[in-house]
């Protein structure tokens, strides 16, 4: 069935966090061929949301518009060039899946972002990032389409303002593009990103010299230690990103708050929000099914049945009380709906 479309469906098993809300219409597409079709019928008409995995997403309210559930399949070499390879993969792919399908091919480069939930459509909105490496390092272009004119756009890296976590689909107003299949450009060359410590720690534990694979395992094998897994407590992994500050101030707020990790980026310091978190006193904290994840405190977790507003209560209740103690507005990572 290329294009399913159902009125009034539950959207509790569409979201990691597995909040129980509706949408007053779900379409499902299955066939990248039927993408445009889907755009045009839903031209003009608002609210729309695109959903992938739904795997940074916090649904506090009924969506009272279209929800486009992508299910579109397709993994492809496009080209290999001298110094890489580039593929493609459309959008509904899952994204740890088409990681492995890449290293099944030997081309390495995404492996340190291996097990990270959701879809491959999903991955540039906010520049997926994990143990020292972000998906634009190796993002060579995306089609996208644009809902309010059927129009198809390519972007390549240039256009899509990649940023820490963020990019230009993830700024208000963004919602109009879906993203139908993004590319990458795969190094001929690899070279192993061993930056977290903790990678280096693993391959020593596994006894074996890094090999894009291997690295991928390390990764899975850390990932799968330290952070819940969705199908058994809801999460969105972190659900604040680290706030970047002026490194003046950061170093203020170091000499004030011993011991708060920092990080010199170029776009200034990122300071951990998880130490803040903790040092406020939230890691582990209940209200509810509404939590903070015992071992983490960036993640909020739903230990049953919390709604999203709930949730984002709780939410709001922490970035205020970091705020309160550190002057440090901390920004949520999932898209609130
Ligand atoms: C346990 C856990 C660990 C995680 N670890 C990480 C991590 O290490 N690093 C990291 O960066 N993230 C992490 N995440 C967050 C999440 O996995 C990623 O952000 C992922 O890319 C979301 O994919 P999705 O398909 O689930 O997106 P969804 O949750 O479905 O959507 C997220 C946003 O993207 C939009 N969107 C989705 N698909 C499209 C599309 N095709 N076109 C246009 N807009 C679209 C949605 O409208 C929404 O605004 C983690 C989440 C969990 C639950």
């Amino acid at each position: 069935m290329p294009i399913a479309v159902s009125e009034n469906a539950s959207l509790r098993r569409l979201n990691s966090f597995g909040v129980e809300q509706r949408a007053a219409r779900l379409v499902r597409i299955d066939e990248a061929a039927d993408l445009a079709e889907a755009a045009c019928a839903l031209r003009g008409t608002a609210p729309r949301l695109v959903i992938g995995g739904g795997s940074n997403l916090l649904l506090t309210r009924d969506f009272e518009g279209t929800v486009l559930l992508l299910r579109t399949r397709g993994l492809r070499v496009l080209a290999s060039e001298d110094d890489a390879t580039i593929v493609e993969a459309e959008a509904g792919e899952s994204w740890d899946g088409f990681v492995r399908w890449c290293l099944s091919l030997g081309l390495g480069g995404l492996e340190n972002l291996s097990l990270i939930p959701g879809t491959v459509g999903a991955s540039p909105i906010q520049n997926i990032g994990a143990y020292g490496t972000e998906m634009r390092e190796h993002f060579d272009g995306l089609d996208a389409i644009d809902l309010d004119c059927g129009e198809v756009r390519s972007f390549g890296p240039d256009d899509c303002g990649f940023g820490y976590r963020d990019s230009v689909f993830k700024r208000p107003g963004a919602a109009r593009w879906l993203v139908a299949r993004v590319r990458f450009r795969l190094p001929r060359t690899w070279t192993p990103r061993l930056d977290y410590g903790e990678i280096r720690a693993e391959l020593a534990r596994l006894g074996r010299q890094p090999s894009p694979s291997m690295i991928a395992q390390a990764v899975c094998a850390i990932r799968r230690r330290k952070l819940p897994d969705p199908a058994v407590l809801g999460n969105a992994g972190s659900f604040f990103s680290n706030p970047v500050v002026d490194p003046a101030l950061a170093v203020e707020l170091q000499a004030r708050h011993p011991g708060l990790p920092g990080w010199h980026t170029a776009a200034g310091t990122k300071l951990s929000a998880a130490w803040m978190i903790e040092r406020c006193g939230w890691k582990g904290h209940r209200e509810g099914d509404a939590g903070v994840h015992a071992a983490h405190a960036l993640v909020l977790v739903n230990h049953g049945r919390a709604s999203g507003a709930q949730l984002l209560a709780l939410a709001m209740r922490i970035q205020a009380s970091v705020a309160e103690r550190f002057g440090v507005a901390i920004e949520p990572e999932p898209t609130i709906i």
